[in-house]
C-alpha cells in the first residue's frame, strides 16, 4: 500500500510538535529521552549517588509532549505528583557516534520543560529493581516550552536555572552544574540509537523537586529561554 492511499482504522494521533520562537514552522517530536541523576545535588536529595561511568536514560512517548501555559489534570495512580524542571535540547540531525567535540553540530535549539514524574510509583519501581514507565511516561507528563535555535541561545554555561510554585522557589541551579555536559549526553546517546532529527533531551533536574497539588501554579525559568508555565487541574475523572 502506498501511504497516499493508506485507510486508517481509526484517525492516526496528531505528529507532536513544538512551537519554535520567532518562527512558523514547528519541531516535530520523535522521541524523547530524559536523563537520570544529572545534578549531584539532586542525586543526593533522592538518596542515590551520581555515576560518573556513564549516563541513564528512561524515554517518554512524544505524545506526552504538553506545551507550556496548559492546565494539566491531576494524573492518575498517584499521591504525590512532582515537578522536575529541565533544559531541554532540540536535536535536528542525525547524529550516529559522533563524538563529544563534535556533539554540537546536531543542535537544533533548546527549551524549558518539566519532567513531571509520579514520585511513589517511582519509589516502589526503585525498590523492586523495576523499569520506571509508570512514573514517567504517562499522558501530558513532558511539558514544554517554545524552543530557542542554538546560535540566538548562545553557549551553554552558567545560565541560572530554576522552578517556582505559587511563586514560591523550590529549584534553584545552573546549567554548568550538569554532571555529564550536553555535548557528552549527546555523544554517549550517539552510540546507543541512530536517528535524531525530531529528538528530544530532557537533560535532568537540580534538587528541590516536590509535589503538586490541584490550583497549584509552576513556573520554570532559564536565562535566554521562555519559561515553562503549568497550572495542575482537579483530577481526571472517567
Ligand atoms: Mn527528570
Amino acid at each position: 500500500m502506498t501511504s497516499a492511499s493508506a485507510d486508517f482504522l481509526f484517525p492516526p494521533r496528531p505528529t507532536p510538535s513544538v512551537a519554535v520562537v520567532g518562527e512558523t514552522a514547528r519541531f516535530p517530536v520523535g522521541r524523547i529521552f530524559c536523563v537520570g541523576r544529572n545534578y549531584a545535588d539532586h542525586a543526593k536529595e533522592m538518596g542515590a549517588e551520581v555515576d560518573r561511568e556513564a549516563p541513564f536514560y528512561f524515554l517518554k512517548d512524544a505524545g506526552s509532549i504538553t506545551a507550556s501555559g496548559a492546565t494539566v489534570p491531576y494524573p492518575q495512580a498517584t499521591s504525590d505528583f512532582h515537578h522536575e524542571m529541565e533544559f531541554v535540547v532540540a536535536i535536528g540531525a542525525e547524529a550516529f557516534d559522533v563524538p563529544a567535540e563534535r556533539a554540537m553540530a546536531v543542535v537544533f535549539g533548546y527549551a524549558a520543560g518539566l519532567d513531571m514524574t509520579r514520585r511513589d510509583l517511582q519509589a516502589k519501581a526503585k525498590a523492586k529493581g523495576r523499569p520506571w514507565d509508570l512514573a514517567k511516561n504517562f499522558e501530558m507528563a513532558a511539558v514544554i516550552a517554545p524552543i530557542v535555535r542554538a546560535a540566538d541561545f548562545g553557549p551553554i554555561g552558567s545560565q541560572r536555572i530554576g522552578l517556582a510554585v505559587d511563586g514560591v522557589l523550590r529549584q534553584d541551579s545552573r546549567l554548568d552544574e550538569m554532571v555529564w555536559s550536553v555535548p557528552e549526553l549527546i555523544s554517549h546517546l550517539s552510540r546507543h540509537y541512530r536517528r535524531g532529527a525530531g529528538d528530544l533531551i530532557y537533560t535532568g533536574t537540580p534538587a528541590g523537586v516536590g509535589a503538586v497539588v490541584p490550583g497549584n501554579r509552576i513556573v520554570g525559568t532559564i536565562d535566554g529561554l521562555p519559561s515553562v508555565e503549568l497550572r495542575i487541574g482537579p483530577a481526571a475523572t472517567a
